[in-house]
């Protein structure tokens, strides 16, 4: 998969997550780009659009939040880690052994790309205004 999609609103970004259920749904996707480059709204879209439903708030609720459904997803923001040794301590790696599809923010700050074996990279980049740019590869 390589794909160039370019967005101008949010709900564009929206229809784009969307138009991806049949390919990412099981997949671990490392969602890359700036703070408001539209990560999060990427991955509660898919969700949304998924069927799957926001899990009550639980102690790491900030740093992986939880989406059940008929696959479940699971969403993980590290922006506030700091710590490699962190993402051992909540269990990180064990739930990448989960028959869930994962979206990852922030999985460049510790590497992830070589810790994990196989995954979609989606890259967002804010072209000013409302406009992004979403490159997606596997
Ligand atoms: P991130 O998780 O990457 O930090 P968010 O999804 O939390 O970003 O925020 C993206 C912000 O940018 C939201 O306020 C959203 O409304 C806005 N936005 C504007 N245009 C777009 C677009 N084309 N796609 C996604 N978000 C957009
Ligand atoms: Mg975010």
């Amino acid at each position: 998969m390589n794909l160039k999609i370019s967005t101008s609103s949010p709900e564009e970004t929206a229809e784009t997550a969307k138009s991806l259920i049949n390919e990412l749904t099981g997949k671990t996707v490392l969602l890359n780009g700036n703070l408001g480059a539209g990560k999060t709204t990427f991955v509660k879209a898919f969700a949304q659009a998924s069927g799957c439903r926001e899990e009550g708030s639980s102690p790491t609720f900030t740093l992986m939040q939880r989406y059940r459904g008929e696959t479940d997803i699971l969403h993980f923001d590290l922006y506030r880690l700091n710590h490699f040794e962190e993402l051992e301590t909540i269990g990180f790696f064990e739930t990448m052994d989960e028959k869930a599809t994962k979206f990852i923010e922030w999985a460049e700050k510790f590497k992830l790309e070589d810790e994990l074996e196989s995954f979609v990279i989606i890259d967002i980049k804010n072209l000013g205004g409302d406009k992004r740019e979403l490159l997606i590869k596997e």
